[in-house]
C-alpha cells in the first residue's frame, strides 16, 4: 500500500499550495467583502493549469485524475471555499458531458471554452424549486422539434450561471416516464436563456448562483448528450465523480480550522501559559486533526477508485458527507478555542463556519448522501454470510 502521491501529483499540489498561499488566503475576507465574482483570482487559477484538469487530451484538455482535482480542490478550500467553489464549477458542469458525450461533441463544445486566454465558465442546470434533492422531479421540457431540441423550465442555485457560456442541462424528453424520461442538452448561452434572481448567501460569497429561465432555448440534437432518457444515470455517475472534489474543498476547510486553532492556541497566554497546554483545547485539537486526516483519506480513496474505473458510490458518499461534517465541526471547535476572536470577522474562523454550512447542503445533502451510503451497506449484507448462523424461521435471523 503506498499513500504516497505521484511526482506529477506532488507538483501540482505544491503548486495548487503556493497558488493560494500567495493569490487567495490573504484576500480571502477583502474579496468576501466586496461580494462579487471573484474573476480576476479565477483568471489567474486558469493560468497557472488549475482549472479543467479532467477533461481528456483527445478534446483538448489536460487529461488529469480525479485525485488531481482533488488537489487542487484542498489545496484552493483551504484558501477559501467560495473562490474553491468557483474554481471548480466547470469540473461539475463538464462532467456529464466527459462521461456521456462523444470526442466530437467536446470539441466543438467543450474545447472552445478550455483553450483560450480568458477563462470561461460552464453551469450544472439539475436543480429546480420542485427538483432539489428528488432530482427525478425535474419539471424542465426538451421537446424534439424537427432537427432540434426546445427547452422550456427553470433551474435555481445553479453555481457561475451568470458567468456561464454553456449550460449543462437536465431537462425531461418524456416527463411520463419519471427519472427514466430525463435527458442531459449542452445548451450554449443565446437570448433565450435568461439569468433570473441572484441568490443571496450566508457564506461562500466568493461563488454566485442564480436562477435561470430557459425560454423556449433551440438547439440542435447534437447537443443531446447520451441518448434520451439517460440523464438520470449520467447524474448520478457526474455525482459520484464530484462529489470528491466536494470533499476534497471540505478536507481544505477542515484542515484551515485545525492551523488556525493550532497557531492561536500556542500563542494565546492565559494563566501564566499557552492555552494549548489545557488539555480541555488539546483534545479538542487532537479531535479536529484527525476529522481533517479521516476526511483527506476518505476523499483519495474515492478519487483513486473513480480513477480505476471502480464504481465508488458508498465510497465518494462516505467521503462526502463526512468530510462536509467534519469541516462543520472543526470550524466550530476553532471558533471555540479562539474565544472572542473566533467570533470577530477579522479573523478568518467565523467566515470557516459560514463556508462550511453550504459544504452539508449543496451536491446532493449530508442526509442524501447517508442515503446513498446506506442503501449500499443494506445491500451488501442482504446475503453476507458473517459466520454466525443462527437460525429462525428456516432464515439466518438475528437472535431474539
Ligand atoms: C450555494 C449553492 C450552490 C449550488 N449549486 C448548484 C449547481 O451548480 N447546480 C445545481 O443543479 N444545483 C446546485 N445547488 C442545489 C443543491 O444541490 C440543492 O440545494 C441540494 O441538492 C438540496 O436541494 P434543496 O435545497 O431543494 O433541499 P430539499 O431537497 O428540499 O431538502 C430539504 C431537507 O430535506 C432533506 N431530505 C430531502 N430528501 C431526503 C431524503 N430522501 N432522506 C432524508 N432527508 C431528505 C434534505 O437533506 C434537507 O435537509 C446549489 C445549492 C446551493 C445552496
Amino acid at each position: 500500500m503506498d499513500f504516497s502521491l505521484s511526482d506529477k501529483e506532488q507538483k501540482l499540489w505544491d503548486k495548487a499550495k503556493a497558488f493560494t498561499m500567495e493569490h487567495i488566503t490573504p484576500h480571502a475576507i477583502e474579496l468576501e467583502k466586496r461580494n462579487e465574482f471573484p474573476k480576476d483570482v479565477v483568471q489567474k487559477a486558469y493560468e497557472a493549469g488549475l482549472m479543467n484538469l479532467h477533461i481528456p487530451a483527445e478534446a483538448g484538455g489536460p487529461g488529469q485524475s480525479l485525485v488531481s482535482e482533488t488537489l487542487v480542490s484542498e489545496a484552493t478550500g483551504y484558501g477559501d471555499a467560495g473562490v474553491a467553489t468557483t474554481i471548480m464549477c466547470n469540473n461539475l458542469a463538464f462532467a456529464p458531458l466527459v462521461i456521456a458525450a462523444t470526442i466530437d461533441q467536446l470539441k466543438t463544445y467543450v474545447r472552445p471554452l478550455i483553450t483560450g486566454k480568458e477563462v470561461k465558465f460552464g453551469a450544472f442546470c439539475l436543480t429546480e424549486r420542485v427538483a432539489g434533492s428528488d432530482a427525478g422531479a425535474v419539471a424542465t421540457r426538451a421537446e424534439k422539434d424537427g432537427d432540434e431540441y426546445v427547452i422550456t423550465g427553470m433551474k435555481c442555485f445553479i453555481t457561475s450561471a451568470p458567468q456561464a457560456s454553456l449550460f449543462t442541462v437536465f431537462a425531461s424528453t418524456q416527463p411520463e416516464l419519471k427519472n427514466k424520461g430525463l435527458s442531459v442538452l449542452m445548451v450554449p448561452k443565446s437570448k433565450a436563456v435568461k439569468i433570473g434572481l441572484i441568490e443571496n448567501k450566508m457564506g461562500q460569497k466568493n461563488s454566485v448562483q442564480s436562477e435561470v429561465i430557459f425560454d423556449h432555448a433551440r438547439v440542435p440534437k447534437d447537443c443531446l448528450v447520451g441518448k434520451e432518457g439517460e440523464g438520470f444515470k449520467i447524474a448520478m455517475m457526474t455525482l459520484d465523480k464530484t462529489r470528491a472534489g466536494i470533499a476534497a474543498l471540505a478536507t481544505g476547510v477542515a484542515q484551515r480550522a485545525v492551523d488556525e486553532a493550532g497557531k492561536f492556541a500556542n500563542i494565546r497566554q492565559q494563566f501564566g501559559q499557552s492555552i494549548g497546554n489545557f488539555q480541555g483545547i488539546g483534545f479538542m485539537l487532537a479531535d479536529m486533526g484527525a476529522r481533517a486526516a479521516a476526511s483527506r483519506q476518505l476523499t483519495r480513496y474515492a478519487a483513486w477508485l473513480a480513477d480505476k474505473g471502480i464504481r465508488n458510490s458508498k465510497d465518494s458518499a462516505f467521503a462526502k458527507f463526512f468530510a462536509a461534517d467534519a469541516a462543520m465541526q472543526n470550524a466550530i471547535d476553532a471558533a471555540q478555542i479562539m474565544g472572542g476572536y473566533g467570533y470577530l470577522s477579522e479573523y478568518p474562523v467565523e467566515k470557516l463556519i459560514r463556508d462550511a454550512k453550504l459544504l452539508q447542503i449543496y451536491e446532493g445533502t449530508n442526509q442524501v448522501q447517508r442515503v446513498v451510503a446506506s442503501g449500499n451497506i443494506l445491500k451488501e449484507c442482504a446475503n453476507l454470510d458473517t459466520g454466525f448462523h443462527v437460525k429462525y424461521d428456516g432464515r439466518d435471523a438475528p437472535l431474539m
